[in-house]
């Protein structure tokens, strides 16, 4: 789930009528200053941070003057709070309050729509107070297709004791966090407090608004930059990872940075599961011999090669690893040869300089354990690859032994894969790449493996050398499915020849 700002939920908040307290965010103390001033009376400086109590972490200050927001804005941004860098905060006015209230909306995954919870008790978690005071809590599930009307939202204050004025007020400020919540596809938006001040305004205090991954295409206003669930800003290589993702929605990538800056040496591996409780066992395997996991990474649910290609070379990218660990189901149904094209391009292309030890559990696994037998010989750092029978814990202690290997015996010699100048270039696009043959290469290539790896035959043989079987005007983007297997064919059996072009903007080559 995609996690916005308290500043980005009340910007929207107040979009939808729901007032709120007047303020600016700031990304300097200067900005801060400049925010105070243009409030023109006390504020209060709130880091923006995907934590919980962020008032008693230090983040969330009092300041009279606009010279005291500076001072407050930069003793906050840059705090650490629980592993959260601090980079805005928020200038607002100071309200005084008379009274806190809870609103909230969650989708209840169970009952499979939304629910909307009041409490006549705010500030707290809505958890805590449904705990201790369960008469001061009240919900109701809400069918989508009549949403939540006025009178059911007045009538959901009036159950924790809520009437007259003030119930017509919190129950627009209710309709309001419903439509919003709707509208934005959110998993769960919440204003606690939700509060009336002392001039008898209905105002929301804070704000969490969650967006369901899979919306957050709909909704380029919302700003989000990557649709997962993170305790912190993405880094640089998430958002990398995150376009490969955004662009192409054939099978899953899933990746996150769960540590930067290490150093070669320190036992940081690459790791790289397909399917969630092998993926477990298998980072289990790794923590137990010692090692550290950089990154989380997932490739699952039928992706194309194309993927898991540009899965691995975002995971060599990172620094000062000591090793590449694949490993998850060990029973998926895609055929396991797709996979394993796409670590071989990667490897190859990358000269592999870290020890790899890839387990591809499922069909066609024999030929992705070859396919991957190839390619290994031909690397600096020693690969090896292994199926089903083999367990998690048996490939963590191979890894650990070719990591010791490769202290000692150091990195073979190799020549990286390198695309030369075609001399009869003949190009065609893929869905999110494109293929360039080398005429030149093919007039000397015998059997022309190329051709009959290609099983969605969209390759055939003119004059001698391969070209598309259709004529390239009509040939549909999207009918080449980037499984890879022209260009191994044409990297070992053939005269190398081929080359398929996958682009990965931003990534350090
Ligand atoms: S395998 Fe390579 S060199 Fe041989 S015909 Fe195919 S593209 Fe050309
Ligand atoms: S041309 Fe054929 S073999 Fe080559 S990547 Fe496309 S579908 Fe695969």
């Amino acid at each position: 789930m995609a996690r916005l700002f308290e500043y980005q939920g009340k910007e929207i908040l107040s979009r939808m009528k729901i007032p709120i307290p007047k303020g600016q965010v700031a990304r300097t103390p200067e900005e801060a200053e400049e925010a105070a001033r243009s409030i023109g009376k006390p504020v209060i400086i709130k880091a923006q941070a995907w934590v919980t109590g962020r008032a008693s972490l230090g983040g969330i200050r009092k300041a009279d003057s606009a010279d005291e927001a500076r001072k407050a804005a930069e003793a906050i941004l840059g705090m650490e709070m629980k592993g959260f860098t601090v980079n805005e905060v928020l200038v607002e006015e100071q309200i005084d309050i008379d009274q806190e209230f809870y609103a909230g909306v969650i989708i209840d995954d169970v009952a499979r729509r939304p629910v909307v919870i009041v409490s006549s008790m705010g500030g707290t978690g809505i958890e805590e107070i449904a705990q201790s005071h369960p008469d001061k809590v009240a919900t109701q599930k809400v069918k989508i297709t009549r949403g939540l009307p006025a009178h059911d939202a007045r009538n959901l204050w009036r159950k924790v004791g809520i009437s007259g004025k003030l119930q017509m007020k919190l129950g627009n400020a209710l309709v309001g966090l419903y439509n919003m919540c709707r509208k934005y596809e959110a998993r769960s938006g919440e204003i606690n407090p939700l509060v009336v001040t002392n001039d008898g305004q209905v105002m929301a205090a804070d704000c969490r608004l969650t967006v369901d991954d899979y919306a957050v295409f709909r909704h380029p206003d919302l700003g989000i930059e990557i649709a997962r669930e993170l305790d912190r800003p993405a880094t640089p290589l998430e958002k990398i990872a995150y376009q490969v993702e955004a662009v192409d929605y054939r099978g899953t990538f899933y990746f996150i940075q769960m540590a930067q800056g290490f150093r070669e040496g320190e036992g940081y591996i690459g790791f790289h599961g397909a399917g969630g409780g092998g993926s477990m066992m298998s980072m289990d395997a790794l923590l137990k011999r010692g090692y550290k996991i950089a990154n989380f990474t997932d490739t699952s649910g039928n992706p194309p090669s194309s993927k898991v290609y540009r899965a691995a070379r975002i995971i060599l990218s990172q620094e000062g690893l000591d090793g590449y660990f694949a490993s998850g189901s060990g029973v998926a149904s895609q055929e396991q040869f797709h996979s394993a094209r796409g670590f071989v391009k990667a490897f190859r292309e990358v000269g592999l300089s870290i020890p790899a030890v890839i387990r591809l559990g499922g069909n066609f696994e024999e030929e992705a354990i070859e396919i991957l037998g190839k390619c290994a010989s031909g690397l600096p750092s020693k690969l090896e690859a292994y199926g089903r029978d083999d367990s998690p814990d048996f490939c963590a202690e191979r890894l650990q032994l070719l990591i010791e290997e490769q202290k000692k015996a150091g990195l073979r010699s190799f020549t990286p894969r390198k695309r030369n100048p075609a001399r009869k270039p003949y190009r065609f696009e893929t869905v999110t790449g494109s293929i360039e043959i080398d005429h030149a290469c093919c007039v000397q290539c015998k059997d022309k493996p190329c051709v009959a790896a290609c099983t969605r035959e969209i390759l055939k043989i003119e004059d001698s050398a391969p070209v598309l079987a259709q004529e390239v005007a009509v040939v549909k983007k999207g009918r080449c499915t980037e499984c890879l297997a022209c260009e191994i064919a044409c990297e070992f059996e053939g005269n190398g020849g081929l080359w398929i072009d996958l682009p990965i903007p931003e990534l350090k080559e």
